[in-house]
């Protein structure tokens, strides 16, 4: 079953056509790679499903509902978008991992925290450090298992593993792996040679959201 469907959907900023007639669907475990020139579009493709920004028209639909007649808590709960610039906050890497326990006013997992701070090869002393003495790859790691504490059913990656060295990238691509095999849709954008040859389903963005 399609988990994701885009009708004929086009974003115009200004009187800039960024996007125009862009239709795919997205089979519910899939792993989709965005491709394509620099500024084709593929993050405001993401942004678009991840119900950041409107469709000028068309439309964008989320098991087989508008998304813009769903909840937008519900909704960000269950298509989480993941940013190529990471963006922690508060003071302490703690503070942005009880996040979401906080929303969802729950008591923290501090056993599940330690697993996924585990699964990218962090430990428990990182809870206490200040998020301004992270590395770009210690905050990508934290930003990505920010995202999954609830599993969400669909993650957006927008290439974020550009910039990362080979150690980072080779944890969060392990991490992603994980997170696909319990079932979660993965849609990403990347310019990353390795992982467009590790691809399987490969969607190639032309200017203007032509879509190959
Ligand atoms: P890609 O991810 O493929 O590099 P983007 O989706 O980031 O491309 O951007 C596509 C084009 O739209 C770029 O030319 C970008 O400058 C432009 N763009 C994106 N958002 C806006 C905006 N809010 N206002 C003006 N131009 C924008
Ligand atoms: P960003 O979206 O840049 O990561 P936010 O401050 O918007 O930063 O959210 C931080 C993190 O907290 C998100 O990545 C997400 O994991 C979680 N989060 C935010 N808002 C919600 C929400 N309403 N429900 C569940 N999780 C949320």
């Amino acid at each position: 079953m399609a988990i994701l469907k885009l009708r004929n959907v086009a974003y115009q900023a200004g009187q800039k056509q960024i996007l125009q007639n862009v239709s795919f669907e997205v089979e519910e475990g899939a792993f989709l790679t965005l491709i394509g020139p620099s500024g084709a579009g593929k993050s405001t493709i993401l942004k678009l499903i991840a119900n950041l920004i409107n469709p000028t028209s068309g439309k964008i639909f989320f098991r087989e509902k508008d998304i813009m007649k769903i909840d937008p808590l519900i909704y960000r709960r269950s298509v989480s978008y993941c940013f190529q610039q990471p963006s922690l906050f508060g003071e302490k890497v703690a503070d942005n991992l009880s996040f979401p326990y906080e929303v969802r006013k729950q008591a923290v997992d501090r056993k599940r925290l330690l697993q996924l701070l585990h699964e990218v090869s962090l430990e428990a002393d990182y809870l206490d450090k200040d998020v301004t003495s992270l590395s770009g790859g210690e905050k990508q790691r934290i930003a990505l298992i920010r995202n999954l504490f609830f599993l969400p059913e669909v993650l957006l990656l927008d290439e974020v593993t550009t910039g990362l060295d080979e150690d980072n990238k080779a944890i969060v691509h392990q991490l992603i792996e994980r997170v696909h095999q319990q079932g979660v849709t993965i849609i990403q954008v990347t310019h990353d040679q390795d992982e467009i040859t590790a691809a399987q389903n490969i969607i190639r963005i032309k200017k203007g959201g032509i879509l190959e």
